[in-house]
């Protein structure tokens, strides 16, 4: 019986896996679960999966949770020292799913103490990479990846050497607006942009994939999760969102892996892992596409694919402030403050009025992620002013 723990167990990766989980009571008992502040839910996972802990991040909701929990076998914490505890604690495997740089400090608490960590939370990666394949070699930590396209790759890679490999393809739907022009683009409402043709997700991911930031964040975590330097990692356009990635090797075989565009895929991947298990996630009907079909991405219209490029060229602090600008920017854009078209502008404007600095430790990180924001908070306010 495997002991698991999920961070940001409330959000769309969180209760995806949940059901995996809750489909599989012989194999999986659950630990811990967290929430940022959605304590109904949180809640109701909790009784129902008998966890023995739950955290909510915001303290004030502490009570509101206790009150919630009481008579069940379940403890109940709160904010940061929770949330450590939920990541380091009794379980064997740690689902990392809390959205953006938040969820950095646990990501690092689990991978240190030596967990099996399966990793959802890409901006935890892209902001302090080095510093976190160290300290999984240091601690013996596992870090499994979740997003379908790293999984993807890592099954294509099974136990074969990057030695091997010529290049990785990292596939991309192209998001709700591929075939749009820029200026249509530019003023496009979140409404529109949340509306993912293929992939059920939470608002800033889906955010994410119609700028195709999020491409560039998976460029930028295919680098540290698989050691290649960024000329030998593509992208390539792919709408049907089947084949979920690419490996080519050097002597020009290409390895790929389909399924559903389903995340419980890839989460019973990395929960099971080296085993499957069932996940639930419809079965793929090849016949019923008839067609793959893939195209080149377009930098003129998607700049921000470029801009992390950039910025895992430059190294130092540049994935940094480029995550925690567009991170900013999303949720300016999601609250009704900017354009579609700002978002990337924004980020292009803090990578290149950033200080050279490289962190040496996960403080330097947070402490440059907190600069940046409140840069680009103050760039917003001067905008609207
Ligand atoms: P959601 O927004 O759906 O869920 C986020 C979860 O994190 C919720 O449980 C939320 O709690 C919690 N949370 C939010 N902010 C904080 C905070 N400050 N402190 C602690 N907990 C917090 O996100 P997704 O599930 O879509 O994405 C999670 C991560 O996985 C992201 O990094 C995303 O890029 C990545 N990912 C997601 C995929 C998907 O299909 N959704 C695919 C591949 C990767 P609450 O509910 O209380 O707000």
């Amino acid at each position: 019986m495997k002991t698991v723990s999920i961070l940001g167990a409330t959000g769309s990766v969180g209760t995806s896996t949940l059901d995996i989980v809750e489909r599989h009571p012989d194999l999986y008992r659950v630990a811990a679960l967290t929430a940022a502040n959605n304590v109904n839910a949180l809640a109701d996972a909790a009784v129902r999966t008998r966890a023995s802990l739950a955290v909510v991040a915001d303290d004030t909701r502490y009570a509101e949770l206790k009150e919630r929990l009481a008579g069940s076998d379940c403890r109940v914490a709160s904010g940061p020292e929770g949330l450590r505890e939920a990541a380091a604690g009794e379980a064997d495997w740690v689902m990392a799913a809390i959205v953006g740089c938040a969820g950095l400090e646990p990501v690092m608490a689990a991978v240190s103490a030596g967990k099996t960590v399966a990793l959802a939370n890409k901006e935890a990666l892209v902001t302090a990479g080095a510093l976190m394949t160290d300290a999984a070699s240091r601690s013996g930590g596992i870090i499994l990846p979740v997003d379908s396209e790293h999984n993807a790759i890592f099954q294509c890679l099974g136990t074969r050497n990057c030695e091997t490999v010529r290049r990785l393809v990292l596939t991309a739907s192209g998001g709700p607006f591929r075939t749009w022009s820029a200026v249509a683009m530019a003023d496009a409402t979140p409404k529109q942009a949340v509306a993912h043709p293929n992939w059920s997700m939470g608002a800033k991911i889906s955010i994410d994939s119609a700028t195709m930031m999020n491409k560039g964040l998976e460029l930028i975590e295919a680098h540290h999760l698989f050691g290649l330097p960024s000329d030998r990692i593509d992208v390539m356009v792919h709408p049907q969102s089947v084949i979920h990635s690419m490996v080519e090797f050097i002597d020009g075989s290409i390895l790929a892996q389909m399924g559903s565009p389903d995340m419980r895929i890839p989460i019973a991947h990395t929960l099971a892992y080296p085993a499957r298990v069932e996940s639930g996630a419809e079965r793929l009907d090849l016949i019923r596409f008839g067609q793959l079909t893939f195209e080149e991405p377009d930098e003129a219209r998607f700049p921000a694919l470029r801009l992390a490029r950039e910025a895992l060229e430059a190294g130092g602090n540049a994935a940094i402030v480029l995550n925690a600008a567009n991170e900013v920017a999303v949720a300016a854009f999601l609250a009704g403050r900017i354009s579609f078209g700002e978002i990337a502008k924004m980020a292009e404007e803090a990578l290149a009025s950033r200080p050279n600095t490289s962190p040496a430790s996960i403080e330097d990180v947070i402490a440059i992620d907190a600069v940046a924001r409140r840069q680009a908070q103050t760039n917003l306010e001067g905008a609207a002013a």
